[in-house]
């Protein structure tokens, strides 16, 4: 016994050696990645679903990797907070997006995350608006999406942040509503304009009667609050129905197409004669 246990963590110290190694691998390629402007904008489609209008777009970054392809977040931008590189890759990141999209004309928003972590910078929103006046991006057509998690840590400097941004026409989304720490005060405390529903709770609308019920609780919250509601994750059209009869306000996900990179939004919105 005693000897399978010994093989047993020669194996455990290998498989955590290799994981140490690429983990130190990305950290160290994304370093890199960041000023070589391997990390692009991708732009999923949010649309009105009352009247099926494409009302604008969630930009979430990928990394475009010389020999790994499309690397998605999940795989560095927790690696991006944990080593404050995060900053760097918002900036560049809203930069690409600002620019892109400052042409596409109409009223199209775009919809950015912003990470716990720049929360704590207090030179965030005056920076987020350098960014707005560098690139002509109108400030009225930006939202930015902070997770609930997030505003527990100083609740005093996010309320100047989101004050500044909001001052200049920042739309304020409150991401992933319903996962980790629900704070009602919160919905008060902060100048929210949206509430957006975790695909957790759509994804399991059509099995769970209790995720249905809870979806129809924050629609109807609100519209008591008068905060529209946004679910993501939406993967189909009978999905797409049932929000709509919520009443939810607008939605996003695959049922609309996978996100799309900047020239893809461009071809798209030429097709569709939005441009
Ligand atoms: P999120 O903000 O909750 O973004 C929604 C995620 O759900 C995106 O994954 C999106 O591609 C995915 N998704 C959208 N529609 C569907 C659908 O119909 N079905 C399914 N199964 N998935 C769908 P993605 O792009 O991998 O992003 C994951 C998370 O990474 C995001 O979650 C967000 O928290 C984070 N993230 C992405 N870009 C940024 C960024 O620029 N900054 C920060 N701080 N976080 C980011
Ligand atoms: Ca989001
Ligand atoms: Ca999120
Ligand atoms: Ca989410």
């Amino acid at each position: 016994a005693k000897r399978s246990g010994r093989n047993r963590w020669a194996w455990f110290d290998q498989s955590m050696e290799r994981e140490l190694k690429a983990r130190n691998d990305l950290e160290g390629g994304l370093r890199s990645a960041i000023p070589r402007g391997e990390i692009v904008p991708y732009f999923e489609q949010q649309v009105d679903l009352a009247s099926g209008r494409l009302e604008g777009f969630e930009v979430l970054a990928r990394w475009q990797h010389p020999t790994r392809g499309l690397i998605t977040p999940d795989q560095f931008i927790p690696i991006a907070e944990e080593t404050g590189m995060i900053a760097d890759l918002s900036m560049t990141l809203m930069r690409q997006a600002f620019a892109g999209a400052r042409d596409w004309n109409s009223d199209l928003t775009i919809s950015v995350n912003i990470s716990p972590w720049q929360l704590r910078d207090a030179w965030l929103a005056q920076k987020v608006i350098k960014l707005l006046t560098e690139t002509g991006f109108p400030a009225d057509r930006l939202e930015i999406e902070i997770t609930e998690s997030a505003l527990f840590e100083n609740l005093a400097l996010a309320q100047s942040i989101l004050g500044s941004l909001k001052n200049q026409g920042v739309g304020i989304v409150l991401d992933d509503f319903g996962t980790g720490y629900s704070s009602l005060a919160h919905l008060r405390a902060l100048p929210f304009d949206r509430i957006k529903i975790d695909r957790s709770f759509i994804a399991s609308m059509n099995e769970n009667q209790d995720s249905a019920a809870l979806v129809n609780t924050i629609a109807r919250m609100g519209d008591s609050l008068n905060l529209p509601v946004t679910a993501e994750g939406v993967e189909d059209k009978a999905l797409e129905e049932r929000l709509r009869e919520i009443g939810v306000a607008r939605a996003q996900g695959w049922t609309y197409g996978k996100p799309l990179s900047i020239t893809g939004v461009r071809r798209m919105l030429a097709e569709r004669r939005m441009l």
